[in-house]
């Protein structure tokens, strides 16, 4: 039975997507965040398509965690192993690689996404948790992005090494390797040892797309480390393509890849002056439009604009909706957060008051807490026009600067009572951020310049009609029209929201224009709002989807 799952979906020549972590649903917790999402997204896209993509990454077994939030904000972790054998389909190939030494066995898990339009793409999880690998290299495919520098090496390892043997042993053939960020640079340096060092040969088969816009955020590894837990690498080799005093391994895919692109127009710009002589290109990312459209403006696109699914340019037509209808699908998916928000917690949200939503992973650049920098200005912005907050985050579970951004938000919540509702989500995933895009009526975005490649919940956001209001970074530069697709928070300009003077015209603009121009806009010009819902809709998620993305790379990338 393993073999004819397996047999139907081997036909052909593939494009074999390499991703750390990878987001289908909320049950198949592999995932930490953005970057899963979005590999889940191209997943779900190349499936509506009849795209020929493969995917491979690590089965993370032991990743999830549930959030548990006390009524003080302070996160405590609740592990929850998910059960692969639930979902997933195990095949019967087994490769090898060395670590330390020793052969790590490595296994594979089949799990085959179904379009409902009818094609279909396989996803291979690597798992090393079976006999008879020693206890510490079962847990190699237990914790996405745990443990220490040499841990991470070894997941590098097993998904870059492993995932390109693991393909020859089920049969697939493969015309190019995406590298979806380069944790699965490794896959280039397995094809140079496959192709006898021919780099050209190699370069013509490896396509790269970085997400990190900041020198910190790319991996790199000491080659003492590499030579202690790699031990039949060729370090020349390595220093060669991937820098001589450690290993880059942004720069290993860089010069071993004929195409490589960032997440966004200014993505691109800052990856290339941080990577000058690389010529990178830029596609922005998109979301999957069915998956991110709340139920009740599924039914309106169904209506209105028939085919969308297939063609979400056809989003652009909304001007076709009445906006009683637009108003009404808003209010039925806002009741939906509303509901489970009210279940959750004692403070009540009203579905007729104003509502922002924030919901991101609880780190520092993301800048949660910018809203708060000043309470008093809110109290007396909620005097004029009451508004409520939703917030969603996990922190990682060894992030405490994240952890306290939770416990920060509990206690402006506590100081703001009776003047702004706020509520905090506990345990953000894939179904929480469906809620709260689909249901709240702004979506805000306070990231520090420039640490945001691209961002994708606001393209979630406007598919359900919110409006974005965004600092101008990622993608938002992009989808940004004034007053007419959302609103920007700060400026333009290039400077790093570091600079002091940057900051505080955020703060400014923030208070601003919450409320001297969108709350009035929402309260007392409804039928300009319904308007602005519809440029969101038609202006940004026509484009911003994962169909037009994946169109990119196959025109740009693939062929
Ligand atoms: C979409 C999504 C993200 C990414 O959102 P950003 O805007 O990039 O922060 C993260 N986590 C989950 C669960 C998502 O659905």
């Amino acid at each position: 039975m393993q073999t004819n799952i397996l047999q139907g979906v081997l036909k052909g020549q593939k494009i074999a997507y390499f991703s750390m972590e990878i987001g289908l649903n909320s049950q198949i917790p592999t995932y930490a965040g953005g970057l899963g999402t979005l590999a889940g997204d191209a997943i779900r896209s190349s499936a509506d398509l009849n795209l020929p993509l493969v995917a491979v990454t690590l089965i993370s077994k032991c990743n999830y965690f549930k959030q548990k939030l006390d009524s003080n904000g302070r996160q405590s972790e609740q592990s929850h192993d998910w059960q692969p054998e639930k979902y997933l389909t195990l095949l019967p190939s087994v490769v090898d690689i060395q670590i330390e030494n020793r052969t790590v066995n490595i296994r594979a898990w089949l799990y085959v996404y179904q379009s409902p339009a009818g094609g279909a793409v396989p996803v291979v999880f690597l798992d090393t948790d079976f006999e008879p690998n020693f206890v510490q290299d079962r847990e190699i495919s237990f914790y996405l992005y745990g443990g220490d520098e040499r841990y991470r090496l070894k997941q590098e390892a097993v998904l870059g090494f492993g995932g390109v043997r693991m393909l020859d042993a089920l049969g697939f053939q493969v015309r190019k390797y995406h590298m979806n960020e380069g944790h699965s640079s490794f896959l280039a340096v397995e094809l140079m040892n496959k192709y006898c060092y021919d780099a050209e040969k190699v370069r013509e088969l490896c396509v790269f797309t970085t997400h990190t816009p900041v020198e910190a955020g790319h991996d790199r590894f000491s080659y003492d480390l590499i030579g202690a837990v790699l031990q039949t690498l060729d370090l020349s080799l390595l220093k060669k393509y991937g820098g001589e005093e450690r290993l880059n391994m942004t720069r290993l895919a860089l010069n071993l890849s004929n195409y490589v692109n960032g997440v966004a127009k200014r993505h691109q710009e800052i990856s290339s002056k941080m990577f000058s002589g690389y010529v990178i290109h830029a596609i922005t990312n998109g979301v999957h439009s069915y998956t991110w459209t709340g139920e009740w403006y599924r039914r309106l696109f169904d209506k209105y604009l028939s085919g969308w699914m297939l063609e979400p340019e056809l989003l652009a037509k909304v001007d076709l909706i009445p906006d009683g209808e637009i108003w009404q699908a808003h209010q039925q998916q806002k009741q939906v957060l509303i509901d489970f928000a009210n279940q959750t917690s004692n403070i009540q949200l009203d579905p007729e008051v104003f509502t922002l939503g924030f919901a991101r992973r609880a780190t520092e650049y993301k800048r949660a807490t910018l809203l708060f920098s000043n309470l008093d200005r809110l109290r007396s912005i909620s005097q004029g026009a009451k508004f409520q907050v939703v917030f969603a985050g996990k922190a990682h579970p060894r992030d405490e600067g994240g952890k306290r951004l939770i416990e920060q938000i509990y206690g402006y919540a506590r100081q703001l009572c009776g003047d702004v509702n706020i509520v905090y989500l506990e345990n953000y995933d894939m179904d929480i951020a469906a809620k709260m895009v689909g249901g709240v009526d702004v979506w805000l975005n306070t990231p520090l310049r420039p640490m945001e490649a691209s961002g994708t919940s606001g393209m979630k956001a406007a598919h359900n009609g919110v409006l974005n209001f965004s600092v101008l970074d990622g993608w938002w530069i992009e989808g940004w029209i004034e007053n007419l697709t959302g609103w920007a928070i700060g400026s333009l300009s290039k400077e790093s929201t570091e600079d002091p003077a940057c900051f505080v015209k955020e703060k400014e603009d923030l208070y601003n224009k919450l409320e001297y121009v969108i709350i009035p806009t929402f309260y007392n010009r409804r039928d300009e709002w319904i308007q602005l819902m519809k440029n969101s809709i038609g202006k940004i998620a026509y484009y911003f989807n994962s169909h037009r993305m994946m169109h990119r790379y196959v025109t740009d990338a693939y062929l």
